[in-house]
């Protein structure tokens, strides 16, 4: 599995992107906004990896929520997989709690699907497939 991707919650992506703009003296590359989510997202490419900026668009979305529990941070880490339905049985197998048991369609043309972090040490993992 390949390090695809690090969500980060914020509160202000507008802020936040002329932020790490400024850190990685690049712009964003991408913005887009997953409504069934509630999220607004934008993408900086850092090297092989990207980092996900991601800002609720409404208050049960679940990025507003981690910010009120545990403020502005680190989200979840995105692993890339070449068989998306094929590592959610083998993980689930494994005894790992699946919050999606199918995948469904995030942002940056991807196939997603959340681990639930009980069972990751408290990490939030998303598996995630680029859509052919
Ligand atoms: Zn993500």
């Amino acid at each position: 599995m390949k390090l695809e991707h690090i969500g980060i919650a914020v509160k202000d992506l507008e802020a936040s992107n002329e932020l790490f703009k400024k850190l990685f003296n690049s712009p964003h590359y991408k913005v887009e906004s997953v409504e069934s989510e509630g999220v607004s997202t934008s993408f900086f490419q850092t090297g092989e990896s990207k980092i996900e900026l991601l800002e609720a668009t409404n208050e049960d979305s679940a990025i507003a929520k981690f910010i009120a529990k545990k403020g502005e941070g680190i989200h979840h880490l995105a692993f890339e997989v070449v068989d998306i339905d094929f590592e959610l049985e083998r993980l689930q197998k494994e005894g790992f709690q699946l919050i999606h048991q199918t995948p469904k369609d995030g942002a940056d043309n991807k196939r997603i699907a959340f681990l639930h972090p009980k069972a990751t040490n408290g990490v939030l993992i998303e598996l995630c497939q680029e859509k052919k």
